[in-house]
């Protein structure tokens, strides 16, 4: 295959937008992973729980420190884009930003990066994976009330950070 050049003589390359475009096309012909079944905490723990179920999937249950002190739990749905999520032991208030550990190891659960969607939230990861593995991720926003307090994949993040690096 050889060179394209326009009439003005200019090299003609594939517009990389372009290529992102197919991809998002192609990504959403992909048949999505719509429920989690089993995430694990940094050391390995699965932090899936049926003490709280949401349309009868585990929920995704992790320790809760809020900035003035008190403890509890969090129980995440392992539904992706579900919002829904359940305080046990203590209620936050919308807008506060929670500490979030495994309940097992009280592991601090990692930070990806800081949530572009509210003000001081961060994305927090769990791995799919048991070797703890971001790219192959859950992530969710640590702020109360936060449009991105649901779970993504954290590789497809990953990756729209990566691209908006190069624009
Ligand atoms: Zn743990
Ligand atoms: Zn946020």
């Amino acid at each position: 295959m050889g060179y394209r050049f326009d009439k003005k003589g200019f090299l003609l390359i594939p517009d990389p937008r372009e290529r992102r475009l197919e991809k998002q096309a192609k990504d959403a012909n992909k048949p999505k992973c719509l429920v989690v079944n089993i995430v694990y905490c940094p050391n390995g723990h699965s932090v899936m729980d049926d003490y709280v179920n949401f349309n009868s999937f585990s929920g995704i249950k992790l320790k809760i420190h809020r900035p003035n002190g008190e403890q509890g739990v969090m129980v995440l749905s392992p539904i992706f884009g579900d919002k829904s999520v359940v305080f046990i032991g203590t209620k936050p208030k919308e807008g506060e930003k929670l500490e979030v550990f495994c309940p097992h190891c009280e592991q601090k659960i990692p930070i990806l990066q800081p949530c572009e969607n509210c003000d001081g939230g961060e994305i927090r990861v769990l791995s799919l994976d048991e070797n703890f593995d971001i790219t192959n991720g859950i992530a969710f926003c640590d702020l109360v009330g936060c449009p991105s307090a649901f779970i993504l994949h954290s590789g497809e993040l990953i990756e729209q950070a990566y691209l908006e690096g190069l624009e």
